[in-house]
């Protein structure tokens, strides 16, 4: 089978991930870039989660009625992966396989997996920032160099990494960071500080979720200039979905994860007339 177009979404088995896969599905016939069928890879650490959500999405009735009526053969292909993204070897093994199966490259990547954890310590603050911050962008620097001209690299931030909660200090920091590297110093400083029980005193909230994802935001902005510079074409964005009912807020949130998934499938899917770097929700982007 060829595809015109060929996507992966992480963290795909469940919540505003699984909405994500399914809204492709529904979407990309009217996108502007529909230019023949779309493979989606659906991500997932946890082989019978990832198949059973797959499974879900081959049962639900809006697609079977959207692929009912697809004539021009644009329709979706779903395939579940399994993509630890704290694990490197299944990092490089999905990789690997992407090279294999489309050496032509991949056109998108959501990078969506991400954990929050209950309560505040060093090693609640080692775990987040190792899931959401270090394996987000480990993904990012494995499945980049798979991504055509012109494609796309989202990375699902939040709202809870602007930066209003930091001290003037931390945030101009932030703000005048370019390079990753700029940002990972801001993730060890902070992990630091917390580590000896100061992050108060020295300018940060005590909140391990919402500083991996403002790393997060400035580390996709610092990828997105490194692209520009080295004169690649793939835009990179970051975006918050917005206060979505998932497991994640344990029932809290007023959107769907269907209107959560609106706007990473945007940034994926739509005509962005070329701007990059940039941190959006609703469809917009925002100030960080
Ligand atoms: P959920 O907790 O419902 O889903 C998280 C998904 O990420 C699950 O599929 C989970 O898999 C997966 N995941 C976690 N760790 C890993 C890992 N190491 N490797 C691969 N997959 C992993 O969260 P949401 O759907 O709410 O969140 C999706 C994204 O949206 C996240 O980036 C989150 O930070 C962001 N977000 C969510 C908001 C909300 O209001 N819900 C608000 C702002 C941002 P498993 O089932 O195996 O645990």
């Amino acid at each position: 089978m060829s595809y015109s177009r060929i996507g992966v979404v992480t963290g795909a088995n469940k919540g505003i991930g699984l909405a994500i896969v399914r809204q492709l599905a529904l979407q990309y016939p009217e996108s502007p870039l529909n230019n023949g069928r779309l493979l989606i890879y659906l991500a997932a650490r946890d082989q019978s989660r990832g198949e059973s959500a797959l499974q879900s999405l081959y049962e639900d009735i809006d697609l079977k009625k959207a692929k009912a009526l697809q004539t021009d053969g644009a329709f979706s292909e779903i395939k579940y992966h399994a993509l630890d993204i704290t694990d490197t070897r299944t990092i490089e093994s999905f990789a690997q396989h992407l090279k294999q199966a489309h050496g032509e490259g991949i056109d998108f990547v959501i990078n969506n997996a991400a954990i929050a954890m209950q309560g505040f310590d060093s090693n609640v603050v080692k775990t987040t920032l190792g899931c959401n911050y270090y394996s987000t962008l480990e993904a990012c620097h494995a499945f980049l160099p798979l991504i055509k001209s012109g494609g796309r690299l989202v990375n699902v931030g939040s709202t809870a990494g602007k930066l209003s909660k930091y001290s003037d200090e931390i945030r101009n920091r932030f703000l005048a960071s370019r390079t990753e590297s700029d940002v990972t110093q801001l993730m060890e400083d902070f992990a630091s500080a917390v580590e000896a029980g100061k992050e108060k005193e020295m300018g940060w909230p005590s909140a391990a979720y919402a500083v991996s994802k403002a790393g997060l935001i400035g580390a996709t902005r610092a990828l997105a200039l490194a692209e520009q510079e080295k004169g690649g074409t793939v835009l990179i964005n970051s975006c918050c979905p917005g206060y979505v009912k998932t497991d994640m807020t344990r029932g809290g949130g007023v959107k769907t994860p269907d209107q959560g998934a609106q706007t990473p499938v945007m940034l994926a899917i739509a005509d962005l007339k070329g701007q990059t770097g940039m941190f959006w929700r609703s469809e917009k982007h925002e100030e960080w």
